[in-house]
């Protein structure tokens, strides 16, 4: 398969020749080594994409649809092999990649959709004919994280071309083979060369080429806040289109009247998947204190019957962290909230399957946690559960709400007064009551707060892409 960069129609290794390593975190073995570019190839990759602009904005939208219908069949026909490149680098159970393939092909069709559907539309002023145009804003590109690799991908590409955008894509550098293989089966399913690149390396020279580089009228984001703030200073000079997808921290509210077994299902649901490596996990459970013990006693049992090994084993429901500072934090935040008077339900060490690197930590539920700990205010990124009892609806929405961020929110309840409240009141973009699984590609998503701005999925994702003309005539 290509490792090389992506540039138009040609693959071309780091022009200085520098590498970076791709590991499998599972068992530290190399799985292939990635160009370690700068600045000279992000250039190079923006002038593919600049010339091939010239074509695509002017493809019709139902053109640009087929192409993209052919390319979610090409990864459902792939789906297979893309799933055990993903595992390979990233760690997660072949269930789960499976899974986000078919998840990041789903964002096609509805991408495709919509760039079919947004009109010119016509304001109605008397002596004049006036019309309201959609063009799509250029030169993009996206910065995407190692947690759903091929996922985000999707969501930043699919309504980029749906719009008549095209994109300098940046992988994350712990799992570049994701990007490189889902865009190389893109310009296979008929993409043309160039309205899709990609260029690997450490972030920092490439990201500064693109915000250098005026030609880049948009950046599509997912990662830290830290970072998404970098690229706000960065892109003031260009005043940049951004959309920030960053850190979240969710809540999730169990109240009084919540089903045992229901609330149990949401919170294995929304917290386990990819070993709690999901910007949309919870990071804090707030239950109401008649149904705290049952509900700790019920999510510490399941919780310590989740299985860990390498994601390319059967009944695997828990790979590794993607690396050793992502250990370090959950380690970290246990021993912080026991310092501060936490206590373990279940958990709280590591499991070392034989043969295997050590980055499988226990997954871990947490008593008595609070404000103050690190586990309240930080992304802890991992399979840990602080929980918190709470006495009446007030105090669990003003505990949920304790957090810059606001990225998702869950709450488990089939009370109507209570769900307004939440509809209304909870500091979230993406809120999910009794569904642990919100995000689908027809609908928006994207936080509020610190946690950014600018939304994908859906129209909503194709609107960023464009940029609202008005044409004024006087017959
Ligand atoms: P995480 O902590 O999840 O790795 P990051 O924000 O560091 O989050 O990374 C998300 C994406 O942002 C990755 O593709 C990473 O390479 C990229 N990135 C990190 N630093 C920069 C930077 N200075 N400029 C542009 N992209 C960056």
């Amino acid at each position: 398969m290509n490792t090389a960069n992506i540039v138009g129609n040609d693959r071309i290794p780091a022009i200085e020749g520098r590498e970076l390593q791709v590991l499998d975190p599972a068992t530290d073995e190399l799985v292939a080594t990635v160009p370690d570019s700068g600045p000279e190839e992000t250039r190079r990759a923006i002038d593919a994409a600049a010339s091939a602009f010239e074509q695509w904005r002017l493809v019709p939208p139902s053109e640009r649809a087929e192409v993209l219908l052919t390319f979610a069949d090409a990864l459902k026909t792939d789906r297979e092999r893309l799933a055990s490149i993903l595992t390979r680098e990233q760690g997660k159970p072949l269930a789960e990649s499976r899974a986000e393939i078919d998840y990041a092909a789903s964002f096609l069709p509805v991408a495709a959709e919509a760039g079919v559907e947004i009109l010119e539309e016509r304001v109605d002023i008397p002596g004049k004919d006036v019309r309201v145009l959609q063009r799509p804003v250029g030169v993009t590109a996206a910065i995407t994280p190692w947690n759903f690799p091929i996922a985000m991908l999707a969501k930043k590409t699919a309504p980029a071309m749906a719009a008549g955008c095209v994109q300098v894509i940046k992988p994350a550098e712990q799992t570049p083979l994701s990007g490189i293989a889902f865009v190389e089966l893109g310009l296979e399913a008929g993409i043309p060369p160039g309205v899709l690149n990609v260029v690997t390396g450490t972030p920092g020279p490439i990201g500064d080429a693109l915000l250098a580089d005026s030609r880049v009228r948009k950046i599509s984001f997912t990662g830290s806040t830290e970072v998404g703030r970098h690229l706000m200073r960065g892109g003031a000079e260009n005043l940049l289109r951004l959309s920030l997808e960053l850190g979240g921290h969710a809540p999730m509210i169990v109240f009084e009247d919540a089903d045992l077994d229901r609330a149990i299902e949401v919170a294995m649901k929304a917290k386990f998947r990819n070993a709690g490596q999901t910007c949309i996990s919870p990071n804090r459970f707030l239950v109401h204190h008649r149904l705290h013990d049952a509900f700790v006693e019920r999510l510490a049992d399941a919780a310590s019957n989740l299985v860990s090994g390498r994601g390319d084993r059967d009944g695997v429901d828990l790979g590794p962290l993607i690396d050793d500072v992502a250990v370090a934090k959950v380690f970290d935040h246990i021993d912080d909230a026991l310092a501060r008077g936490a206590e373990i339900a279940s958990g709280g060490g590591r499991r070392n399957p034989p043969g295997l690197t050590d980055r499988f930590p226990e997954p871990t539920v947490l008593l008595n946690t609070g404000p103050g700990m690190r586990c309240w205010h930080e992304e802890t990124f991992g399979p840990v559960c602080p929980v918190r009892s709470f006495t009446d609806d007030e105090e669990a929405i003003e505990l949920a709400n304790r957090s810059d961020h606001g990225l998702a929110g869950y709450a488990v309840t089939d009370d109507p007064v209570r769900i307004e409240r939440i509809a209304r009141d909870l500091q979230a973009g993406i809120i999910g009551v009794n569904d642990g699984a919100p995000a689908v590609a027809s609908v928006p998503f994207g936080g509020i707060r610190h946690s950014g701005f600018g939304r994908e999925g859906g129209r909503w994702g194709v609107l960023e892409h464009l940029e609202t003309i008005t044409v004024s005539r006087i017959p």
